[in-house]
């Protein structure tokens, strides 16, 4: 088996990442996809991100995102989150995953995500190889690692989604500086 060797300053930023999405409120919006009218709030869903291992023992981690309701349409809409459609774990893990796709086996992939204490299955990541295209997403690559930006961002993300309300560009980082963190 092949080692995985992460440098810890990496390994931190993505764990910490990780922790404080734990029960983050996704609410920014703009206006109805469907007919353009005004979203009003309707409640909170909770989503599962991704499961990390805390102290050995599996642990999930959540967020909230506002479901909004059209004024004009009824219908019922999401606020802005860090998921794709139809895929059950959050986007910036599922980057993480197509990406390194490219270059290595689930199984490997999975054995990396578990030295940061994700825990992902690799029939899970061999499912997310069909519906993706990793051919656009900005990475960093660590000894032979590809880490998707959006992994590494994910604290700063939050702080942007916290300070500008209706941000749509979150979770895609393209360009942003990541040269001075820590
Ligand atoms: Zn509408």
């Amino acid at each position: 088996m092949k080692k995985v060797a992460i440098p810890p300053m990496v390994s931190d930023i993505i764990e910490n990442g990780v922790i404080n999405i734990n029960g983050f409120l996704f609410d920014s919006h703009d206006i109805c996809p469907h007919c353009g009218g005004e979203l009003k709030n309707h409640d909170i869903k909770k989503k599962k991100f991704v499961t990390m291992q805390k102290n050995g023992e599996p642990e999930n981690i959540t967020v909230n995102i506002r479901r909004l309701r059209c004024r004009n349409c009824k219908k019922l809409v999401y606020a802005d989150s860090p998921f794709y459609d139809n895929i059950r774990l959050g986007s910036p893990i599922v980057d993480f995953c197509t990406l390194n796709l490219r270059i290595h086996p689930a199984n490997h992939i999975s054995k990396i995500l578990r030295s940061l204490n994700i825990l992902v299955n690799p029939s899970t990541i061999r499912s997310l190889k069909k519906n993706s295209n990793p051919g656009d997403i900005p990475y960093i690559e660590f000894h032979g690692i590809l880490f998707p930006l959006s992994l590494l961002n994910i604290s700063e993300s939050l702080r942007n989604e916290e300070i500008s309300e209706g941000n749509m560009l979150i979770f895609q980082m393209t360009g942003r500086n990541t040269g001075t963190k820590k």
